[in-house]
């Protein structure tokens, strides 16, 4: 049939793990194209809540096949670990297969984020130090290794030796650190190669296969557009791209079979790890918002770290979506704002007495104060509510301005954090 993204408007933590839940329903194959576990879906269905970093969002589902595509960070022990996790919920085993072009995530990866954030200090970019960065640095600078190499003794010996031969220089001048050896690294690969094997595949012929034979593909996006190195909040992003335009090479689906790019964006903002932030809110304001948000309050779901919180920004969830291609828009915490009198919506930014309505560059977005509208709170619970009809009308008018602002149709409206607790417009 064809190929849906479901990718984030924002920074992250959109609540594009509940979206994909709900949508694997339909589903044959749920197809993560980027970043490692560096981030997390957090999930709440029959078998409890779960914080999801590496594997796909339609585990739970028995139809459904997961893949981590190539163009993922594979931590192998991550992986084996939240597949145990799965198990010990008493999650039916799911069938989950990883690209063979897939590289992997190694211990000095880890080790190199977290010296460089220490070396950085007051200046450093709030990684969740799992290696992202050092990892995707290596994959462009040809000195990564793909997971079928780890099967090849003599190959993957001379792959650690050359990457080792200018990660000890560093090591020893720039961290002060202890070097690594070539047997430190070739052992944690052999720790894992054997559990891993059985889950590798040519993953690009496998979805190519499947959408000859009408399968419905959703490829799930991390973190959100400001985060993407080229479109983003440039020197604050991740390190892979987070657009859907992306997925189709990170996951290894032809182009024009996505018809289908599902933004999901927060009805507030919310943001973890450093950046420009314009509609951030400080004080009891933001302190109450961030404990009534998500599902138990707006904290990371990998590093529990407090989440900055805010209004609803028009302006930059519109250059999200401009940057995803996005054709609908799933909104979701709609339920959280229920306590508010009043609620703004950022439409316009104002930097040195000029107005933007469109999102400036980073050093500009840094002066930016933002501008708002201000709305009639619906100070009710909506959590329960199914049908868009049976909103109340001050809800429906939040959704219209932020549709009428975005110009993207708001098909799908989250009310809470579990599967059921959606409407469809
Ligand atoms: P993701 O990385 O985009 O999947 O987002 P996260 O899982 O990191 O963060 C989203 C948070 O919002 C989680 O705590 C979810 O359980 C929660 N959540 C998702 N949708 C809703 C909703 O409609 N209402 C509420 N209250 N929580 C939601």
């Amino acid at each position: 049939m064809s190929v849906t993204a479901i990718v984030g408007a924002n920074w992250g933590d959109e609540g594009k793990g509940k979206i994909t839940d709900y949508l694997s329903q339909h589903s044959d194959y749920v197809v993560r194209f980027q970043g490692g576990n560096n981030a997390g879906h957090t999930i709440i269905n029959e078998y409890g809540k779960f914080a999801l970093h590496l594997l796909p969002s339609g585990v739970f589902y028995k139809h459904t096949t997961s893949i981590l595509g190539p163009g993922v960070a594979l931590n192998m022990e991550v992986f084996l670990d939240e597949l145990e996790n799965l198990e010990k919920n008493n999650v039916p085993s799911p069938s989950i297969f990883i690209s063979d072009r897939a590289q992997v995530v190694l211990p000095y990866h880890i080790l190199f984020d977290e010296l460089e954030e220490k070396r950085l200090s007051n200046k450093s970019f709030g990684s969740t130090k799992k290696g992202i960065a050092p990892f995707y640095s290596d994959k462009y600078l040809k000195i990564g290794i793909q997971v079928n190499e780890i099967f090849d003794e003599t190959r993957l010996e001379e792959r650690v030796k050359s990457a080792l031969s200018r990660k000890n220089v560093l090591l020893q001048h720039l961290y002060k650190h202890a070097q690594l050896t070539v047997e430190e690294i070739t052992n944690y690969c052999n720790t894992y190669k054997n559990q891993i094997k059985p889950f590798l595949k040519d993953t690009t012929l496998l979805l190519h296969n499947a959408l000859k034979e009408n399968k419905e593909i959703l490829i799930e996006g991390q973190l959100g557009a400001l985060r993407d190195p080229d479109h983003g909040i440039y020197p604050f992003p991740t390190s892979s791209s987070p657009l859907a335009g992306f997925g189709t090479v990170g996951a290894g689906v032809p182009p024009y079979e996505m018809k289908k790019i599902i933004a999901v964006t927060k009805a507030y903002s919310s943001c973890v790890g450093a950046g420009p932030f314009v509609t951030e809110l400080s004080g009891t304001e933001a302190h109450e918002l961030r404990e009534r948000g998500g599902d138990a309050g707006e904290y990371g779901a990998t590093t529990g770290r407090p989440r900055r919180v805010g209004w609803f920004d028009g302006v930059a969830t519109k250059h999200g979506l401009t940057a995803q291609g996005a054709n609908e828009v799933a909104l979701t915490n709609l339920d959280v704002l229920g306590y508010l009198d009043k609620i703004k919506i950022c439409t316009h930014y104002e930097i040195d007495n000029e107005q933007f309505n469109t999102f400036p560059v980073t050093h500009l977005l840094e002066n930016a104060q933002a501008v708002y509208q201000e709305i009639e709170g619906w100070k009710e619970d909506i959590s329960h509510i199914t049908e868009y009809t049976g909103l109340p009308d001050k809800a429906k008018n939040y959704i219209q301005t932020i549709e009428d602002m975005i110009e993207v149709p708001i098909k799908w409206i989250s009310v809470g954090p579990k599967r059921e607790q959606m409407i469809i417009r």
